[in-house]
C-alpha cells in the first residue's frame, strides 16, 4: 500500500484549519488538510447571519471562557485582528463594523471563505475533503520515530506534525464531531466537560403561555446570570428566547440556574413610579409601560403579569397615584426582575459554540502542541477556549491556528 508522505497533516477544514495550512504553508511546509465534509469551512459559510462577523476591534482574554484564562493571552497577541483585517484589507473585501467592534464582510461570508480558500491554495497547501479518519497511530522507533500514519477512507498517509482542527460538537448537520476528543483521549490528553453555549433557552409551558404569542418580537434588556449580565437585544422566539444578550449570557448558565432580566434596562421603575406618583399622579400605569416597550409586549405585561391592578381599575385604567408601594415594588420586581422558568437551552442543534474541551494545562499556549505527545497539535474550538458572541471565536480559531502553522 502506498503511504502519501507530508509535513503537516490538519485533520478539519474549518477556521482554525485552513488559517494553520495558511501559515505553515507560508514557511514552505508540504501540507495536507484532510476534512469528512463534501466543503470545506461550512460554518464560515453560515456564520454572523450568513455576513461572518469575522473579528471585532476589541478583542480582550476577558472575552473568553475557559478554565484557564490567561492561556488564550498568547496567540491572541501573536496573530491578532489587525492581522485578519490586514488579509481582508488585501484582498479588497469591503466590511462594516457593527455594534462593539463586530467586524462583518458587507458581502456574503463566501467571500471571507473564498480569501481563505486562496490562500491556502497560494502557500500550495492541499485540500482533501470526504475523506473520514479511521485511525490514527504515532509510529515507533523501529518505524519511523516521531512520526504520525493515518488510515482513512481515501488511504494511509504519513505526517510529521499532526493538527487536530475538528471544532466543536455545535451544529452535527453542518460537520460537526467529537473526533478532536477522541483523539485527544487516544493520547491521554485530559477532557473538560462540554456544554452547548451561545445558545437559545427553551421554557417551561406556562412560561410559553405568556412568550409564545410574542414571537418575533425583540426588546433591549439586561440579562443576568452567575454575576455576569450582558445588556442587548432579547428575542421572543416559538420555542423561548433568544438574541444577542440571550446567547451570550446561556455561555454562563448552567442546569438549575436562574436567569434574570430587565425588560426595562435604562430605568430605575419603582423610583420613577413613585416620583410619578408625586409628580403627575393621574398618569396611567398602561402609558409609563408602553413609553418603555413595545406596544405588544407591553399589552401582554399589562394582560398577564399585572392584571390585578389593573383589572380591579376597570375599563378606566389604573393611574400611578392609585398604586400603592406594595403594588409599585411589585410591578418593578415582574418587569425588572424577571425570572423566567427555564426548560434548558435548544442544544448542539443550534449552539454556535461548545464550552470545554481539551484542557489547556495539556497545551503549549505558544504552540498548542500537546506537552505529552510531541507534534501533536490542538487549535480552534475543540480546545477549552470559547468566545463571547461578536467574532471572537472566529479570531480565536484564526490566532490559535496560525501560532500553530508557525512551528509544525
Ligand atoms: C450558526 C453559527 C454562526 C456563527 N457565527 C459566528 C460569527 O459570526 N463569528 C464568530 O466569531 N464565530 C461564529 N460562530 C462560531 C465559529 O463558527 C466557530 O467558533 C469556528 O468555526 C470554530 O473554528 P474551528 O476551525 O475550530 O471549527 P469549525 O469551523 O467547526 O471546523 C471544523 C472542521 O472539522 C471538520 N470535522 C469535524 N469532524 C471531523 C472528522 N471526524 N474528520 C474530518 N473532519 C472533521 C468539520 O467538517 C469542519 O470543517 C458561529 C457558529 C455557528 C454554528
Amino acid at each position: 500500500m502506498a503511504i502519501s508522505q507530508h509535513d503537516v497533516i490538519i485533520i478539519g477544514a474549518g477556521a482554525a484549519g485552513l488559517m494553520c495550512a495558511i501559515s505553515a504553508g507560508k514557511r514552505g511546509r508540504n501540507v495536507l488538510v484532510l476534512d469528512h465534509s463534501r466543503k470545506a469551512g461550512n460554518k464560515i459559510m453560515v456564520s454572523g447571519g450568513g455576513r461572518c462577523n469575522f473579528t471585532n476591534y476589541y478583542v480582550e482574554p476577558n472575552r473568553y471562557i475557559s478554565q484557564n484564562p490567561h492561556f488564550c493571552k498568547s496567540a491572541l497577541s501573536r496573530y491578532t485582528q489587525w492581522d485578519f483585517i490586514a488579509m481582508v484589507d488585501k484582498h479588497g473585501l469591503p466590511y462594516s463594523e457593527k455594534e462593539e467592534g463586530q467586524l462583518f464582510s458587507d458581502q456574503k461570508a463566501k467571500a471571507i471563505l473564498d480569501m481563505m480558500l486562496q490562500e491556502v491554495s497560494e502557500v500550495k497547501a492541499q485540500i482533501q475533503l470526504e475523506t473520514v479518519v479511521e485511525k490514527i497511530r504515532q509510529l515507533d522507533l523501529s518505524e519511523a520515530p516521531n512520526r504520525f500514519q493515518l488510515i482513512t477512507s481515501k488511504g494511509a498517509y504519513q505526517c510529521e506534525s499532526l493538527v487536530i482542527a475538528t471544532g466543536g460538537l455545535s451544529m452535527p448537520t453542518m460537520g460537526a464531531s467529537g473526533f478532536g476528543y477522541q483523539v485527544a483521549e487516544q493520547f491521554g490528553l485530559n477532557l473538560l466537560p462540554r456544554t452547548p453555549a451561545l445558545v437559545p433557552f427553551t421554557l417551561q409551558p406556562d412560561e410559553k403561555a405568556f412568550t409564545e404569542p410574542l414571537s418575533g418580537l425583540s426588546t433591549p434588556a439586561r440579562l443576568s446570570c452567575n454575576g455576569v449580565s450582558f445588556l442587548g437585544g432579547l428575542l421572543f422566539t416559538h420555542r423561548g428566547l433568544s438574541g444577542p444578550a440571550v446567547l451570550q449570557v446561556s455561555s454562563y448558565w448552567t442546569a438549575g440556574d436562574q436567569l434574570e432580566i430587565n425588560l426595562i434596562p435604562e430605568l430605575d421603575l419603582e423610583e420613577h413610579l413613585k416620583s410619578l406618583r408625586h409628580s403627575k399622579p393621574k398618569t396611567e400605569l398602561r402609558t409609563v409601560i408602553n413609553e418603555y416597550l413595545p406596544s405588544r409586549l407591553a399589552k401582554a405585561i399589562l394582560e398577564q403579569w399585572l392584571k390585578q391592578p389593573v383589572l380591579e381599575a376597570g375599563e378606566k385604567g389604573i393611574s400611578v397615584g392609585d398604586l400603592s408601594n406594595a403594588q409599585i415594588n411589585n410591578i418593578a420586581n415582574r418587569i425588572q426582575r424577571w425570572i423566567p422558568n427555564l426548560n434548558g437551552t435548544e442544544g448542539y442543534r443550534t449552539a454556535e459554540v461548545t464550552l470545554g474541551g481539551v484542557d489547556t494545562n495539556e497545551l503549549s499556549s505558544k504552540t498548542m502542541e500537546a506537552k505529552k505527545v510531541p507534534n501533536l497539535h490542538f487549535i480552534g474550538e475543540v480546545v477549552d477556549v470559547s468566545g463571547h458572541l461578536g467574532g471572537f471565536n472566529f479570531q480565536w480559531a484564526w490566532a490559535s491556528g496560525w501560532v500553530a502553522g508557525e512551528v509544525v
